[in-house]
């Protein structure tokens, strides 16, 4: 089964829920459907729609620091599996971490300052910043504020998802 995008009554992107767990917040009223994929679910004889975003009703209170934790499989789910310089996608095992400005220059191991490089473009750069080795980052790399980030890679939906994770 898929898993279900859980916005909060602001739309600001809230958690990551289970399509089961989804339709009970909705068949509680606590949630309403926004997007439905275009399977339907069906039971004896009702069916319903298999829903991809839900948005609580009320305000869901969220801890202040609910920081996602910076590793290699967060970076790289972070930046979509894509090579940030040359935007290659050679797969998981073939990305490595960069270091924009590097860590012998002094640059420290934040989501401000990681990106995930293809093995090519890592040898490239090199222990260079990429304005020294003549390469341009595809976007400034930046600390991802929800935790859903992490499962977008695998999520089905996350062309449905994208336009209220962005
Ligand atoms: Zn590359």
């Amino acid at each position: 089964m898929s898993a279900v995008l859980v916005l909060n009554a602001t739309y600001e992107p809230l958690s990551v829920v289970s399509v089961q767990r989804a339709i009970v917040l909705l068949l509680k009223e606590k949630a309403e459907l926004l997007e439905a994929a275009e399977a339907r679910l069906r039971a004896e004889n009702t069916s319903m729609p298999v829903p991809v975003v839900i948005r609580m009703v009320y305000y869901v209170r969220v801890p202040r620091n609910l920081g996602i934790p910076l590793s290699r499989r967060t970076v790289l789910a972070r930046d979509q599996y894509t090579c940030q310089y040359c935007g290659a996608t050679p797969g998981r095992a073939d990305l490595t971490i960069d270091h924009v400005l590097p860590r012998s220059r002094g640059g420290v191991t934040e989501w401000e300052n990681v990106v995930a490089a293809c093995r090519p473009c890592n040898q490239h750069k090199g222990n260079r910043t990429p304005k020294e080795a003549g390469m341009r980052l595809r976007r400034e790399p930046f600390r991802p504020r929800f935790i859903a980030l992490t499962f977008l890679s695998d999520a089905q939906n996350r062309e449905i998802w994208r336009k209220y994770l962005y």
